[in-house]
């Protein structure tokens, strides 16, 4: 008897000749930073490319609806299940490699991050060879695919600043590599993305002379601010709402009067109005009701529009 629950391409799905592991009806609770979120009929992670290029035209050719998943840092996942395939980057995607010579053989500080690699990972180990410049990379807890889809930064500097080149994989499974000076890039925005039908694979990256102790220093400060002024032992997705031009997210909403305000078991943190936090077992819906209180607040007090820096989780494109 054919389950009722289960959808009709998952039989097909799992007839692919993949070294991948497939999950059915995954929780995705444990896969984002604010720990929400019903489950998934399908999470895959994805261990190579010769998986990644079968599953993504797999994809494509059924339509199904998917979502390219870092570690979940900037994601809000709904409550109930979600009806299609999340992937997840492992395996190989996680390889780090150092360069130093570029390919006019002019010495370097180069390295090549796998789309996996956590961020922590990329700061950690660039620091320890006494490379500067991405330390602040320390203090986000995602994926260096979510940073180059995201154009992370704090402190000043963002991913596109330092990124060479990019390699990714398009929804017929082939693989492109673009300089940096032909990508677009801006704040918190990138044309490298899951939403446009773009799979980061890996990128290459160049960092600045330092040494150990300075690019230490520089890394621990950055984490020490992150402790005095957010609320790091908390549920969270950082900063949920962009900052509008010529001023900050944080500043309106506190000013709105709505730091501390509680919905439920999510809450505006009161260390960080820009912060919404899960207080222990949160539900999707009331982080979004507490999302349109602020934004609702927020355009009635200052006329301004709070554009969401979150991303809500919905299919992607198809190329
Ligand atoms: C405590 C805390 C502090 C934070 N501080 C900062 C900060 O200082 N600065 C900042 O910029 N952000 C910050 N964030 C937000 C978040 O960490 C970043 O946006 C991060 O880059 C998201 O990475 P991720 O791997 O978790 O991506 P996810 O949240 O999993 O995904 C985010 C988006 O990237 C896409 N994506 C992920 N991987 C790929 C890939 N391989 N190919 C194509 N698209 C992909 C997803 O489809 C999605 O659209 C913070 C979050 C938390 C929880």
């Amino acid at each position: 008897m054919p389950d009722k629950e289960q959808p009709e391409w998952l039989t097909t799905l799992e007839e692919l000749p993949l070294s991948s592991r497939l999950r059915t009806k995954e929780s995705l609770k444990r896969f984002n930073t604010w720990r929400i979120g019903g489950s998934a009929d399908c999470l895959i992670d994805v261990v190579n490319k010769t998986d990644l290029a079968l599953i993504l035209s797999f994809i494509r050719k059924h339509k199904i609806p998917w979502f390219i998943l870092g570690k979940g840092s900037n994601l809000l996942i709904p409550d109930t299940n979600w009806p299609g395939i999340i992937l997840h980057l492992s395996g190989e995607f996680k390889n780090w490699q150092t360069l130093e010579t570029d390919s006019s053989y002019t010495v370097k500080n180069i390295v090549s991050a796998g789309a996996a690699l956590a961020d922590v990972t990329f700061a950690q180990r660039s620091v320890a060879l006494g490379w500067g410049g991405m330390e602040f990379l320390i203090g986000i807890p995602g994926t260096i695919g979510g940073a180059i889809a995201m154009n992370a930064g704090a402190h000043g500097g963002e991913t596109a600043d330092f990124l060479l080149e990019a390699e990714w994989m398009d929804m017929s499974g082939e693989l492109h590599t673009t300089p940096r000076d032909n990508l677009d890039f801006n704040y918190r925005f990138s044309e490298l993305k899951g939403n446009y039908g773009r799979i980061i694979t890996s990128a290459v990256f160049e960092l600045e002379e330092s040494d150990l102790q300075t690019a230490e220093k520089k890394m621990l400060e950055c984490q020490q601010f992150r402790m005095e002024k957010q609320p790091y032992n908390q549920p969270s997705c950082g900063s949920v709402f962009k900052n509008p031009p010529g001023d900050y997210a944080a500043r309106l909403i506190e000013d709105s009067g709505l730091k501390g305000k509680i919905q439920g078991e999510a809450q505006v943190s009161p260390k960080h109005a820009n912060f919404i936090v899960n207080l222990g077992c949160a539900s999707s819906v009331e982080i979004m009701t507490l999302i349109e209180t602020v934004q609702e607040t927020v355009f009635r007090n200052h006329s301004i529009n709070l554009e969401l820096e979150v991303q809500i989780l919905q299919s992607a494109g198809y190329g």
